[in-house]
């Protein structure tokens, strides 16, 4: 897998080499911008897209606001899911194109 950010092979190493803990998974990382993402199990598919601290920041806010929303019944879970795609999509397309990431402004 190539970092999205520096354009170089990632490193591909288990997350108990990685984390100092077996959780069954692995990892594809790039040290010097850390970024990383996990695979499904012990395999080599990776679960998404590699991120680095800000984007995987961002992905903590929003799930953070989606998860309330859609745990008390305010949206349906597939509803909440198809937005945080959007907003991820957004979010890779502004790195894709080098563009400084926004805050994202919710609307309540
Ligand atoms: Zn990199």
């Amino acid at each position: 897998m190539i970092c999205p950010y520096c354009q170089t092979q990632a490193e591909f190493i288990s997350s108990k080499d990685f984390y100092g803990t077996n959780y069954r998974t692995n990892l594809y990382v790039c040290r010097p911008c850390d970024a990383r993402v996990g695979t499904h199990g012990r395999g080599k598919t990776p679960l998404g897209t590699m991120a680095n601290a800000e984007l995987r920041e961002l992905r903590k806010l929003c799930h953070a606001r989606f998860d309330v929303r859609w745990k008390f019944g305010k949206v349906s879970r597939y509803i909440a899911s198809v937005f945080l795609h959007v907003i991820f999509t957004l979010v890779r397309t502004n790195i894709a194109f080098n563009a400084p990431l926004r805050p994202i402004t919710f609307v309540h």
